[in-house]
């Protein structure tokens, strides 16, 4: 599928970037234009693959927001002029959808983007998605509070919302800041495949996925997760369908970019692979098994032909707000958010004010 990806603030460019390198890397061509857009001079200053756009220049001076979620809204509705007008040009009549990428636990990303894909939905006709980083369980409690509004606005305002745990996808022991490097790998590898399935070359593949089948499984809204896995793959057909099988099996079930999300209203599985080694049977069975696991009767399949000696589950699942992770999220955001007002208010008023709101 043809997106356009706007990132906002630091997480947001920093993804967009990795994003619209890894698609030209590989030739894929899905990444249309990019353009990060941050509060903060020097965090735009670091990107060198993608366009940017400084906005609220007369109210910090290019020095950022910090991680105040209410001014970065506030900084996205003032500019938004000048943020529409840079993506002239980026968003075409070829574009099968809008990605807008940010952090959901700082200012300027946490705020802007649930205001950016507001404007974005009265212009375009195309679906407007955001694809959201969430803080790791260690990162302070103003950013989950901060998350869980950003998230309750854009799971309003998107078209879907794929959530991307930075717990999910990064190695044991690693400090958080030292693996963004390498979990923004993992999000552009995954992430851009998902964008290149739907533009897989037309007879390669026996059954290739189209950018409306992406589409029409984010159509349920909410929220959405991804999921890989890979293995070597084998001169035999044999083994190639029980590879099949236990990719699809690890990238559902360990795989996932939201631990533990696996109900969903509907999925797409894709096998990417070389055609010849990618097993009609193997794909109809592991298909077959993601109904039963996610209590879909909507799992659509495909496959990618790829050039590469592993085969390859890639599995989005749409409308997969009810599980357990993001429950436990938004409860950690809620208790943030009180904690936060228990220290300003009147004990007396903590009780009418223990719900998380919308940033606007
Ligand atoms: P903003 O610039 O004000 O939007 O805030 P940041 O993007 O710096 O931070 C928001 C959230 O994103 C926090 O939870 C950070 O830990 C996380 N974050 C910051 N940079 C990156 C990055 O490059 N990759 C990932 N995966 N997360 C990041």
């Amino acid at each position: 599928m043809k997106v356009a990806l706007i990132g906002v603030g630091q997480a947001g460019g920093n993804v967009t970037e990795r994003l619209a390198r890894f698609d030209a890397d590989m030739g894929f061509e899905a990444v249309q234009g990019a353009l990060a857009v941050n509060s903060a001079e020097a965090d735009l200053q670091s990107l060198e693959f993608v366009d940017t756009l400084l906005i609220g220049a007369d109210r910090v001076n290019g020095h950022g927001v910090g991680a105040d979620n209410e001014l970065g809204a506030e900084i996205m509705q003032s500019d938004i002029q000048q943020v529409l007008s840079a993506l002239d040009g980026r968003v075409t009549s070829r574009s099968d959808a809008i990605f807008v990428v940010a952090g959901l636990g700082g200012g300027t990303g946490s705020g802007g983007a649930p205001a950016l894909v507001h404007h974005l939905q009265r212009v375009y006709d195309v679906p407007v998605y955001a694809l959201g980083v969430l803080p790791g369980r260690n990162e302070g409690a103003l950013y989950q509070a901060n998350a869980g509004r950003s998230l309750k606005t854009l799971a309003r305002e998107a078209d879907s919302t794929l959530l991307i745990d930075n717990d999910a996808w990064h190695e044991q022991g690693e400090s958080i800041g030292g693996a963004f490097d390498r979990i923004n790998d993992k999000i552009a590898q995954r992430v851009g495949l998902l964008f290149a399935s739907g533009e897989a070359i037309e007879g390669v593949g026996e059954s290739v996925v189209d950018s409306s089948e992406v589409i029409n499984t984010l159509r349920s809204g909410g929220i959405s997760v991804l999921g890989y896995a890979s293995e070597v793959a084998s001169e035999d057909s044999a083994q190639n369908i029980r590879t099949v099988m236990s990719v699809a099996r690890q990238a559902l079930l360990t795989g996932t970019s939201m631990p533990d999300a696996t109900k969903a209203d509907s999925a797409l599985l894709v096998i990417a692979g070389r055609p010849e080694a990618i097993p009609r049977k193997g794909v109809e069975k592991a298909r077959r098994w993601m109904e039963d696991e996610t209590g879909s009767m909507q799992v659509r399949g495909g496959d990618f032909p790829l050039e590469s000696d592993r085969l390859g589950a890639l599995v989005l699942l749409g409308g997969a707000e009810r599980s357990d992770r993001i429950d436990e999220f938004m409860d950690r955001a809620r208790e943030a958010k009180k904690a936060q007002e228990d220290e300003r208010t009147d004990p007396a008023e903590q009780f009418t004010n223990d719900r998380l709101e919308n940033l606007f």
